[in-house]
């Protein structure tokens, strides 16, 4: 690999001395900062949510066709789709989101979202990019504007797509069914990246293999007899039964999976009954499920199943329980020859000691739509915890607000810096079409 990287930067710089080395790579993001940044605090001051990121899709957009993109919109929803082709070479296809969550802002920043809109269900809701997908926004238009102003550094086919409503996993899914794979070149690369506080801001993390798990969301009815609090002899209580099944259902990541396989059963709620001596028929149960393994998914699922089935039946409930599945998305999986290219690359451009390899975690992402579609990928960590924040964070055991949090506030300019030069220097090697992974194709 790392000759491999030697004759890429020999053989990029044959063609283009300035642009293909690295240290010219700063000055290139320099120049495009202040646009990307300016990008950054205007959604980040608007944001909107999963599904309706009209306003979102339409500033993307406008500015791709500035910098010469050949842009379509209203893919799969409010989804955008970018292509610059530039000769011969591999598609390369960089993804970010576009959608914020119902959360209200309480970073106290000047830039602070104030935003407050109506939800699906009709309620009034304050919205805030809580999750950071203005970072990849704003970095994604950094990026493509230094690809568009070097042309000579590249060649290939550049993919740079906007994916709506990644909060409620829908929008991929949307995507794909609205022809993404057949009205576009079908990407043979795919790259995107999260950010978060688990890194400080200057550093990426990078995983080979499964980057995040599958997540499989179960709606479980356990249905029982109803009657009086003080004549249980009379009903069958499925409040009890409930209580049991969810205790069984712990010992399937201790006692029915290998030790080592990471499996996580959480129920998030419990609905069931009205009034404190009123035994009801039935109790209502919503689930989380996380596995990466595909075999260890289905074992789980079904031992879930299984449970609760006999559970239901020793008590002598009337019927038995019924489950839907009700959202469910793949683990996102890295392709490890590709993730160990894109390592030496970042490193090359970050510097050794800021590419560090993390663990994969048990959130879900549904970027794993693209990746089951036949699109090799990377995905990778851009720190975005302000450093000093972060090093005495470690040194006292605090905690620094995670994604999805009210706080959560990146520290912008180190981490856009920062999420600029990789992406750019990773579309770059990719797309160098020197090297014999792409010479193959
Ligand atoms: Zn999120
Ligand atoms: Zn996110």
């Amino acid at each position: 690999m790392r000759f491999q990287f030697l004759t890429l930067v020999v053989g990029a710089a044959l063609i283009l001395p300035m642009a293909a080395q690295n240290h010219a790579t700063s000055a290139e993001v320099d120049k495009v900062y202040p646009d990307a940044r300016a990008v950054y605090l205007d959604l980040h001051e608007h944001p909107e949510l999963s599904s309706h990121e009209t306003q979102t899709a339409a500033k993307l957009a406008g500015r791709l066709r500035e910098l010469g993109y050949d842009v379509t919109e209203h893919v799969g929803g409010t989804g955008i789709v970018a292509v610059m082709k530039n000769g011969a070479g591999p598609v390369v296809m960089l993804r970010t989101e576009l959608d914020a969550l119902p959360v209200e802002e309480k970073t106290g920043l000047p830039y602070a979202s104030k935003v407050r809109t109506k939800d699906d269900k009709g309620q009034d809701t304050a919205v805030m990019h809580a999750c950071g997908h203005d970072v990849h926004m704003a970095a994604l238009i950094g990026t493509a504007e230094i690809m568009a102003q070097t042309k000579n550094s590249w060649h290939g086919t550049l993919m740079l797509i906007g994916q709506p409503a990644e909060e409620t996993i829908s929008g991929a899914k949307n995507m794909i069914a609205d022809g993404f794979l057949k009205r576009f070149p079908k990407p043979d690369i795919g790259v995107a990246l999260h950010v978060g506080n688990e890194l400080p801001a200057g550093k990426v993390g990078i995983t080979s293999g499964y980057e995040s798990s599958n997540a499989d969301s179960l709606r479980v009815t356990i249905y029982g007899k109803g009657g009086h609090g003080a004549m249980p002899q009379a009903t069958v209580d499925p409040i009890v039964i409930a209580a049991r099944t969810i205790l069984a259902w712990q010992t399937i990541p201790s006692r029915e999976v290998k030790p080592g396989e990471a499996v996580v059963i959480s129920v998030g709620y419990i609905r069931g009954g009205t009034k404190n001596n009123i035994i009801p028929d039935q109790v209502e149960l919503g689930l989380t499920v996380r596995t990466y393994q595909p075999q260890v998914r289905k074992e789980v699922l079904a031992a879930i199943a299984r449970i609760a089935k006999g559970e239901a039946e020793a008590a002598g409930a009337p019927r038995a329980p019924e489950i839907n599945e009700f959202e469910s998305t793949d683990a996102v999986y890295n392709d490890p020859a590709l993730t160990r290219r894109v390592e030496g690359v970042l490193q090359s451009a970050l510097g050794k000691e800021n590419v560090v390899n993390v663990p994969p975690t048990m959130t879900s992402e549904d970027y794993s739509v693209f990746v089951g579609q036949g699109i090799p990928s990377v995905y990778f960590v851009l720190g975005g915890a302000d450093p000093q924040r972060y090093t005495e964070a470690k040194a006292s055991g605090a905690k620094l607000p995670s994604n999805h949090s009210p706080l959560f506030a990146p520290d912008l300019d180190p981490a856009l810096h920062t999420g600029i030069t990789a992406e750019a220097a990773v579309l770059r090697n990719l797309l160098n079409g020197t090297s014999a992974a792409t010479a193959a194709k």
